[in-house]
């Protein structure tokens, strides 16, 4: 989420309003946020690329979509923005697969640069959705029901299908992807890690969704939703703890992407691999963690001494 959109949301008063197939979320944002602008690089296709064995980046030039493909049917992780099926749908294409063959619908956080087309590829699709217990809420009311985002539907609600447990394994054909609870930047934000063999090694793949605080998040005085603090620190402790190979996230930026890649240069399993980058990359977000609970504290002893 941009910055300029957490402080305009922070100011809108809730409106209710209800789904149809024809609203267009984009617009809505639009209307409800006059001065919010879209990152441009939101909205920029980029061609799919390979993660690694059968991970596979299908999403846009910063949003971040995964397929894990099989035999017998393929998970996709995120969408983007509203009408990011098209790229999505295209870049499975250029892969040589079929989204028509998604079997499996996940999400890494219920905020609508990573949720907004999950529905529709649901409806066009019959993909069954998979979510965290504590993101279902705020899946099937779009957003409303968001504490730090929601007053309006951000994006298409959708039916959530299963609810997967933190450690549980989904498996589809021969893919088994284990869920990893990593709450915080939402009550049910999460990462999938899988077992990749390739060059006779074995990698450790993250797809891993960063304990990033939204700017107007509160931690502990008036908190965003009850144990937020305690959530972010459950994060960056379980992430350091986990073993990494490889790790991408829900924004390209956030694990380096235009560094490490390169269209030009053929295949890698290697290209990836960053074990010291992840670890760097949660205690950097960890500490800055840190020093908004300090002014937090150190805001309410001042206010409580005037
Ligand atoms: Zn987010």
């Amino acid at each position: 989420m941009a910055y300029r959109l957490a402080i305009m949301l922070a100011l809108v008063a809730p409106t209710v309003a209800a789904a149809s197939a024809t609203v267009s979320y984009n617009d809505k944002l639009k209307e409800a946020l006059p001065d919010f602008e879209m990152p441009a690089a939101w909205q920029r296709s980029h061609p799919p690329f390979r993660v690694i064995g059968n991970v596979y980046g299908v999403g846009g030039f910063d949003l971040a979509s995964y397929l894990i493909t099989s035999a017998d049917g393929h998970i996709l992780i995120n969408t983007s923005i509203e009408g990011s099926i098209e790229d999505i749908s295209a870049n499975i294409g250029a892969l040589g697969y079929d989204i028509a063959d998604v079997k499996i619908l996940l999400s890494m956080q219920s905020h609508f640069d990573h949720t907004a087309d999950l529905a529709r590829i649901k409806e066009e699709t019959g993909a069954k959705m998979y979510a965290t217990a504590p993101d279902v809420r705020v899946l099937e009311d779009g957003g409303f029901s968001d504490p730090h985002f929601g007053g309006f539907e951000t994006f298409r609600p959708i039916k959530v299908d299963k609810i997967v447990g933190d450690g549980e394994v989904i498996e589809l054909g021969d893919i088994k992807l284990t869920v990893h609870y990593h709450p915080g930047h939402t009550e049910g934000s999460s990462s999938y890690a899988m077992a990749v063999q390739e060059n006779g090694k074995i990698y450790h793949v993250l797809i891993a969704n960063m304990g990033t605080i939204n700017p107007g998040k509160k931690l502990v005085v008036e908190p965003t939703y009850p144990g937020v603090a305690e959530d972010f620190a459950y994060t960056y402790r379980t992430q350091k703890a986990m073993p990494v190979d490889i790790w991408v996230a829900a924004h390209k930026s956030q694990y380096g992407f235009y560094y490490k890649y390169d269209r030009s240069k053929p295949y890698s399993p290697d290209t990836f691999v960053d074990p010291q980058g992840f670890v760097d990359a949660v205690k950097q977000l960890e500490a800055s963690y840190r020093v908004q609970l300090q002014q937090e504290t150190t805001e309410r002893e001042a206010a409580n001494d005037n």
